[in-house]
């Protein structure tokens, strides 16, 4: 299936709207919030067709409200449609847009070659970079809504943020959570180990402390805190399940053959099981 945004955006809260990733690979989930003055929009999708599209779908969401643009973090279908979005102001936490520049390009290269549909959807793509950075915690005032945006890597990636919105108790987590999928655990060594699953798990347990009623997830339905809890249970049993194998001497390969059947049949509906080896090795490689 192509990595298209095709979905039709819903309500999670009044001014609350999400474009739903149909379950499509390489297609995340969107989010628009229109507050009176201005309108945030939470992820772009993979190249320019995608934030040309997710542009217009935001345009007609906010009406001639500014458009403020944020990612959730620097990975191509997250973010690899900002260029579409000229005239609106382009928020990133610093993590994430120094991770862009140094990795952006990799990423472009790296997922050209992931077929021909994923190819022509990065044509002509640019790396954006942002209008305002920001460390630690920024709040954005739409008028009548504020969002707070929270720098919250190295855990999926470097810079992941998250998007929260307070008062309605909305959380977009990006690649944080995936509903019903193993996590993505992009562990490529040499050209990037900078996924850390020991401090993803410390970053859902602050995420599940601030309570949120609906969670946005980067891939997959939308849910509610129970889906950080699930990603959390899953991180926490296979780095407890690596190390204990590790412990009685196994090396890599050997803990990945007995540990993938065992982790597919514990969550026989989740998608993406070659995530597990990557998952498995970057524990490992973090525990040398
Ligand atoms: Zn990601």
């Amino acid at each position: 299936m192509a990595p298209i945004v095709e979905g039709r955006p819903f309500e999670v809260a009044p001014g609350v709207f999400v474009v739903p990733d149909g379950r499509v690979p390489l297609v995340p989930n969107v989010g628009v919030v229109v507050g009176d003055r201005a309108a945030l929009v939470v992820d772009t999708g993979l190249g320019p067709g995608n934030g040309a599209i997710v542009r217009g779908i935001a345009r007609e969401l906010a009406g001639d409200r500014p458009l403020v643009l944020t990612l959730t973090h620097f990975h191509p279908e997250h973010g690899y449609g900002a260029q579409a979005f000229g005239g609106a102001t382009i928020v990133y936490n610093r993590a994430q847009r120094d991770e862009l520049r140094d990795k952006g390009q990799g990423y472009v290269a790296m997922f050209r070659g992931l077929g021909e549909d994923v190819a022509r959807e990065l044509e002509g793509v640019e790396l954006v970079q942002p209008h305002v950075v920001y460390d630690g915690a920024a709040e954005l005032d739409l008028g009548g809504r504020t969002v707070e945006l929270r720098s919250l890597g190295p855990a999926h990636s470097r810079g992941d943020q998250v998007v929260f919105l307070p008062e309605e108790r909305i959380l977009f987590t990006g690649d944080l959570v995936e509903t019903r999928s193993f996590p993505i655990f992009p562990f490529f060594p040499p050209h990037d180990v900078d996924v850390d699953g020991r401090a993803w798990i410390a970053v859902l347990e602050a995420l599940e402390r601030i309570g949120p009623r609906v969670v946005v997830p980067g891939h997959g339905e939308v849910g509610d805190g129970t889906l950080l809890a699930a990603t959390r249970g899953y991180l926490t049993l296979r780095d407890a399940e690596t190390a204990r194998l590790g412990a009685d001497g196994r090396d890599g390969d050997a803990i990945v053959a007995e540990l993938e059947p065992r982790l597919r049949e514990r969550y026989p509906d989740w998608d993406y099981p070659e995530w597990i080896a990557f998952g498995v090795r970057s524990v490992l490689a973090r525990a040398r």
